[in-house]
């Protein structure tokens, strides 16, 4: 046989593995599996260029907090729907949410504990002269005119709200900039929680709407990632389908790959852009790959289906939304010695994931630290969150050939803190291995140990870090700090061994994201809609709110439009 046949047997073999993968998959996954969705009926100009593995209705893209909404409301309507989701479990980074939604109108629970609200108010709120001035109007209105039916269309799935929940949140206590939150009942079942970290409410949306999903006969093949989307012509006609390739645990490629037809649409539900450094400095350029996506161990956030709709003419919508300062990627200071350090759900050897995360991270204590960038110097006050301190983060410290972005931060501190925090200093707590936590007898011997890791390009200067540290030392004998003005002062730091955390800044949202009509249909860079083609969640742009409410309310309109238009 020919080299030439034997690549083309190859091919064949792996087409044929994953399309039974695909069949596995789907009738483990508990829909209606059925040989019909696999039929493969594309019109015979269609398979000229495209030879199909198997054919839906609708294809979704993305199983978290948009996708599932997206899914259950196709189904709702009639279609045959498929949900592809690059990990190898539902939920999306949604799982590992604190569950608070952004969602009001004048929904039920609102109403019960008398709550005036309705959709002009969430409007106005929402296209105002500030922060929220770039967002598309006509978008927010049909966002808004859905919010209390998209509640019901919670509560008909099985999501369970906490009426505590709702009230509390009345009160401004938390700070998503909603007319009001509303939170589900944390999932009961501990090992389906993706994080052990308590209260992921987040889980009691998605696991529900999982169940009713499957229930309904939803199909959900996992492990496999998006790479293309087919379009009848380049940058003309209906979108048909998408490429897809399976991928292993650690989210990587497996070069097995399929095409699938969809006849109604296909809906991108796959989370914001965050992880994707190429795309996130097309907004802000500092946001260089030092920066690390919250959740990038749970979900993938890399925007490949969102450059898969703009290579067939998609173009972004609201894009000033990323820009505002304070909001766009909304970086955030994190716990301490894991690589994705956001501040809030964190793993342990318990979760599923906890392979790829590889620590628990400690729980940062601002004012017993210092923070140095890679050269060994601090750069502002440690226990201010403002944009000033991430603005001041973010600034390059003269590695050379590095003009943008600020490099690591590393915490250091003494056996002191950890003996007064108990912190542990091994497995599960700290990745040592990775190259995010460091400790030496010495500040010198500490400054040597840090560059085991991808982004200290540089050894730390031993006497730099000593200076530093002195210098510091001194402003807590006096009461005074003289270079950054912190007020709290409390500990000298002086007492071996001394250790350096992982403290870098993390990311936490994307405020832009593929440009769509108000029933969520993407729009081509000529303004007109995309047939086949539709958006929700953090993918969308032109909404500028944060978090699950404006995922999940896209995902269900999106998901009926998508089958009305067919
Ligand atoms: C710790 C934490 C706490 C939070 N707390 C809150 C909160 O209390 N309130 C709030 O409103 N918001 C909160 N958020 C934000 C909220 O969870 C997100 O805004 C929301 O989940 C985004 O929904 P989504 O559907 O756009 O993305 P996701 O929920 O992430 O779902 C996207 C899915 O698409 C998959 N995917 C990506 N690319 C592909 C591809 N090529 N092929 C197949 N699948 C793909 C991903 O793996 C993922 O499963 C929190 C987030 C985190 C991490």
């Amino acid at each position: 046989m020919s080299e030439r046949a034997k690549i083309k047997d190859k091919k064949k073999e792996s087409r044929a593995l994953s399309r039974r993968r695909f069949l596995q998959t789907g009738t483990l996954g508990g829909g209606v599996a059925s040989m019909a969705m696999l039929g493969g009926t594309a019109s015979a100009n269609e398979t000229a260029s495209v030879e199909w593995d198997g054919e839906v209705d609708v294809i979704v893209i993305g199983a978290g907090a948009s996708g599932l909404p997206a899914a259950i409301a196709a189904r709702d309507a009639g279609a045959e729907v498929l949900v592809v989701e690059h990990h190898f479990d539902v939920g999306g980074i949604a799982i590992m949410s604190g569950g608070n939604i952004a969602i009001g109108g004048g929904h039920r629970m609102q109403r019960e504990i008398g709550q005036d609200d309705s959709p002009d108010k969430v409007y106005s709120r929402l296209t105002g002269p500030n922060d929220e001035r770039f967002a598309d109007a006509y978008l927010v209105r049909r966002y808004v005119d859905e919010q209390v039916e998209t509640f019901d269309f919670l509560e008909a799935n099985g999501v369970n709200f906490d009426r505590h929940g709702t009230e509390v949140n009345r009160e401004g206590t938390t700070g998503v900039n909603s007319e009001t939150q509303t939170r589900p009942h944390e999932w009961p079942v501990r090992v389906s929680v993706a994080s052990h970290d308590r209260g992921r409410n987040g889980s009691g949306i998605v696991r529900p709407l999982e169940l009713s999903a499957r229930d309904k006969g939803v199909r959900f093949l996992l492990s496999h990632t998006v790479t293309d989307i087919h379009r009848e012509e380049p940058y003309s006609g209906r979108v048909i389908g998408v490429k897809v390739e399976e991928v292993d645990r650690w989210f990587q490629g497996t070069y097995r790959t399929m095409n699938l037809r969809a006849r109604k649409g296909v809906i991108i539900c796959s989370g914001g852009h965050g992880h994707n450094v190429a795309f996130r400095t097309m907004f802000d350029p500092r946001l260089t790959e030092e920066y690390q996506w919250h959740g990038q161990h749970t979900a993938v956030a890399n925007a490949v289906p969102s450059i898969a709709a703009m290579k067939v003419g998609a173009a972004l919508g609201s894009v000033g939304n990323e820009t505002i300062r304070g909001t766009g990627t909304a970086p955030s200071k994190g716990r301490w010695a894991v690589q994705d350090n956001y501040v809030r759900g964190h793993q342990t050897p318990e979760s599923a994931t906890f392979f790829r995360h590889r620590a628990t991270g400690l729980d940062a204590a601002w004012d017993e630290c210092i923070l140095v960038k890679e050269n060994g110097k601090r750069f502002w006050d440690e226990t201010d969150s403002s944009d000033d301190f991430f603005a001041n983060a973010l600034i390059p410290t003269g590695v050379p050939g590095k003009l943008l972005g600020g490099g690591p931060v590393w915490a250091i501190f003494d056996q002191a803190t950890v003996d007064r925090r108990g912190y542990g200093t091994g497995y599960p707590d700290v990745d040592r291995a990775g190259g995010y936590f460091f400790s030496g007898e010495t500040l010198e011997e500490l400054a040597a140990q840090i560059i085991n890791n991808t982004y200290q390009l540089r050894h730390m200067p031993g006497d730099a870090l000593r200076e530093t540290v002195e210098r510091f030392n001194s402003f807590v004998d006096s009461g005074t700090d003289e270079d950054f003005g912190r007020s709290a002062l409390k500990y000298r730091i002086d007492t071996g061994p001394f250790y350096a955390a992982w403290s870098t800044p993390c990311l936490h949202d994307s405020y832009t994201g593929l440009r769509a009509t108000p029933n969520c249909q993407v729009v081509d860079l000529t303004g007109n809609a995309i047939p086949g083609l539709y958006v929700a969640g953090e993918s969308l742009g032109g909404i500028f709110e944060h978090g699950l409410g404006r995922c999940i309310v896209t995902g269900r309109i999106a998901g009926m439009e998508c089958v009305a238009a067919g």
